[in-house]
């Protein structure tokens, strides 16, 4: 008998464990074209808080008393598909589950044997790194000689985005909350990393950036968004990745306090915004161009682990106050 979280309850800002329930799910025989995978590993993503939300939105809603739904990883046990075979380690979206049927319509992929950790395929080599990669790269169209600014700098996604910016000759900024996730940043190769919650973000910035940023990878919007606002070149870039700082304020309406939009216009700034699935079609090269900077350890990764299935929620919970340094992700 497989377990899976499923969403109780629709949370009201932030959410809890009472929006959770662990249930039994009964091993229903295979249908035409579907594996069953024992997971190994489960991502918990900021994005799956917008997915708890009933709304039109790029990805549609978890219903409640349904299982939940996010990346995984794990080794096929039983397989009613031609192409797919016992013990084949395969990725697919039916998380949030130990053991999980999935079938290639619903986004199940075969994973190569790289020797590669396989938990790398939800982290660096997988849409983590993705979103990282094509926002710095093709969103931000990225030079050698842009000064990027990156908000939750020491997250799995904003730690990629430092490294791959150092690996590409850029000057690096980063933000982090806390005195550690700094160090760890700068570690990474950061110019510099600003501590969010030490003081303010703009005249923090102002020091690390003196003569300005051209590029802004933004993950958390807010206060952060404003200061790159203020410290921007003329054509900087801007690839607005996420905005986490608001994501439990849905239901009270959005609101982020700005003093220098205005910048925008006078600045001709291009703010751009992405979903790392707009670019599913180029997967081939940006897996070449992080497979070999992996190689040669120009980009390396850093997770933090809970163990076991019961832990889903609080690994998730950990994201909103900063329990992850790197990637969350759970062990099953
Ligand atoms: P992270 O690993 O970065 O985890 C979230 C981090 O955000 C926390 O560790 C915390 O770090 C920081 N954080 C949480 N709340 C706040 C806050 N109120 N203010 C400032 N920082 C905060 O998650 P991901 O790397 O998975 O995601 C990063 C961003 O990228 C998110 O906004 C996410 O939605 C977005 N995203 C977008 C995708 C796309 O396709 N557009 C795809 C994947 C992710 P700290 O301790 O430093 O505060």
């Amino acid at each position: 008998m497989a377990k899976a979280w499923t969403l109780k309850s629709r949370p009201a800002g932030m959410p809890n464990h009472e929006n959770f329930e662990l249930v039994d799910l009964p091993d229903a025989p295979l249908g035409p074209n579907q594996v069953r995978v024992a997971n190994s590993w489960l991502s918990v993503d900021p994005y799956m808080r917008g997915r708890m939300v009933d709304r039109e939105s790029y990805v549609p809603p978890f219903q409640i008393g349904e299982p939940m739904q996010g990346g995984a990883v794990g080794r096929i046990i039983e397989s009613n598909h031609p192409d797919y075979a016992e013990g084949d380690l395969v990725q697919h979206m039916a998380g949030w589950r130990d053991v999980s049927v999935a079938e290639p319509m619903a986004m199940l992929t075969k994973l190569p044997e790289t020797g590669l950790p396989d938990h790398l395929w939800l982290s660096n080599m997988g849409l983590t790194g993705a979103t990282a990669w094509f926002g710095l790269m093709k969103v931000a169209s990225a030079k050698p000689d842009d000064v990027v600014f990156v908000s939750a700098a020491a997250g799995a996604v904003g730690s990629a985005v430092i490294q791959i910016a150092k690996a590409k000759g850029m000057k690096a900024i980063g933000s982090a909350g806390g005195p550690e996730k700094c160090a760890w940043v700068r570690e990474l190769g950061a110019d510099a990393c600003i501590d969010y919650k030490a003081g303010p973000v703009l005249p923090q910035l102002r020091e690390a950036a003196p003569n300005g940023i051209s590029v802004y990878f933004d993950n958390v919007g807010g206060e952060h968004l404003d200061a790159a606002l203020a410290c921007s070149v003329p054509f900087s870039r801007y690839a607005m990745c996420g905005m986490i700082e608001v994501y439990n304020d849905f239901e009270k309406g959005v609101s982020q306090e700005m003093h220098h939009l205005m910048m925008l216009v006078g600045l001709r700034i291009n703010m751009r915004g992405f979903i790392v699935s707009d670019f599913m079609a180029d997967f081939p090269e940006f897996h070449q161009d992080m497979g070999a900077m992996i190689a040669a350890g120009a980009v390396k990764s850093r997770e933090t682990v809970m163990d076991g299935i019961e832990s889903m929620p609080d690994a998730f919970l950990g994201l909103f106050s900063g329990k992850n340094t790197g990637k969350m992700l759970v062990k099953v």
